[in-house]
Order: C-alpha cells, then structure tokens, then sequence
C-alpha cells in the first residue's frame, strides 16, 4: 500500500487537493477530522479533559467547547503538555487503526491530509510527500477572505509552522496553488500520474 502524505501551510489548500484526490478514487485520512473524532460526547479523551480542566469546558449539549478549552490548556507549557498528553495517543491511535484498516482491505493508495506532516517529522513514515504550496501572503488574503480570520491571527498561525522552505524541501512532489482554484484539479491528475509511474 502507498502511503502518501499531503500537507501544506495552513489555508494552502490542503482540503480542496485531498477531496480531489478523493475524486480520485483515493482514500483519505483526515487528521483534522480524527482529531475533532476522538474528543465528541461519549470518547474517553474528552472525559479526561474535563477532568483535567474542569467541566467547564463542555457546552450545555455535552459537546466540548473549544475556545474554554484553549483558554485554559495554553496558558503555558505544562498545560499544553497535559492536553497533548490525553489527545495525541488517541489520534495516534485511530491513525494507524485507519491505515491497517485500508492495508487489510487492499487499499493501493492512501492519502493521508495532515497539516503538521512535516513539523512532527511524520514525512519520514510516508512514501511520497506531497506539498501543497502557495506564497504565505496569498494564503493570508485567503484566510482572511474565505475564513475571515484577522489578519494578525493569520500571520501569527503561519509564523507557528514550521517554514514553507523546509516543508517544500520535504516534498517529493509540489502543487502549486497560488494560481485560480480551477487550476488545481489538473495538477492533482498530473500529480496522480507521476505517483503511479514513479512509485508503484
Ligand atoms: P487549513 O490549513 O485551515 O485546514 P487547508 O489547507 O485545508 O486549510 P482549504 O480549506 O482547502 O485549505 O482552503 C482554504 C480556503 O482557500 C478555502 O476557503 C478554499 O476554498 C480557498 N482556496 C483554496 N484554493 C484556492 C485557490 N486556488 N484560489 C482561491 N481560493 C482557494
């Protein structure tokens, strides 16, 4: 099975390509969605969170409420440590239940959409990385644009990534997506061809 990591700067695009990969026929892990999986009502990460954090940080419905929990697991280190520390073995966890799930099945390729790829050094486990690249200024129009995040808070979430030059320098294969939206599909066919003619 070929594990293909896809990652990008936050509002590169990261989404758009996987769900065209998707079109593809490719499965996709999404580790934005995993990560919101394991701490929904009934999960015992967000039991422990409670606990860790006060029960506060449940909405009415029972549902977590991200903003307390963030006011009150950044506030320093050791509090970021305790959060990680009950969420990162779960979504390790599920990770690789998605990936030997897939093997099991027969899947040939799987397409796993993972922001921090690179940062954690994940894009060592992977068999082709694929980066999905746009200039951080476009990105910053586009978060602030389609997402309506504040400028400042765009900036401020690029700069806690890990640089587009080490993440391009990690890549096997580049998507460039500073052009129209329209122009991505073809790259991601192309991108596709090459994935098989080069490593299958
Ligand atoms: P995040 O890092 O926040 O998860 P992402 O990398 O998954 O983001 P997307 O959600 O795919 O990025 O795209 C971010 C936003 O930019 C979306 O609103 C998307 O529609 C838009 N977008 C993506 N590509 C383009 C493009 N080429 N031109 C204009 N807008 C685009």
């Amino acid at each position: 099975m070929l594990r293909i990591g896809l990652t990008g700067g936050i509002g590169s695009g990261k989404t758009t390509v996987a769900d065209l990969f998707a079109s593809h026929g490719l499965e996709v892990i999404d580790a934005d969605a995993i990560a919101r999986e394991i701490v929904e009502p009934g999960q015992p990460a967000l039991a422990e969170l409670a606990d860790a954090f006060g029960h506060d940080i449940l909405s009415a419905d029972g549902t977590l409420n991200r903003g307390e929990l963030a006011a009150r697991a950044f506030v320093d280190p050791g509090h970021t440590a305790l959060l990680n520390s009950i969420t990162h073995p779960r979504i390790e966890e599920e990770t690789a239940r998605r990936f030997d799930s897939a093997e099991d099945r027969g899947v040939p390729e799987v397409v796993w959409d993972m922001p921090l790829l690179v940062d954690k050094g994940y894009h060592h486990n992977m068999d082709v990385v694929v980066v999905v690249d746009v200039d951080a200024e476009e990105r910053v129009r586009r978060l602030v644009h389609y997402r309506g995040l504040a400028e400042e808070d765009a900036r401020a979430r690029i700069a806690a990534q890990v640089s587009d030059q080490v993440r391009r320098a990690a890549a096997d294969i580049i998507i460039d997506n500073n052009g129209p939206l329209e122009a991505l599909a073809t790259q991601v066919s192309a991108a596709l061809e090459e994935i098989r003619s080069r490593w299958e």
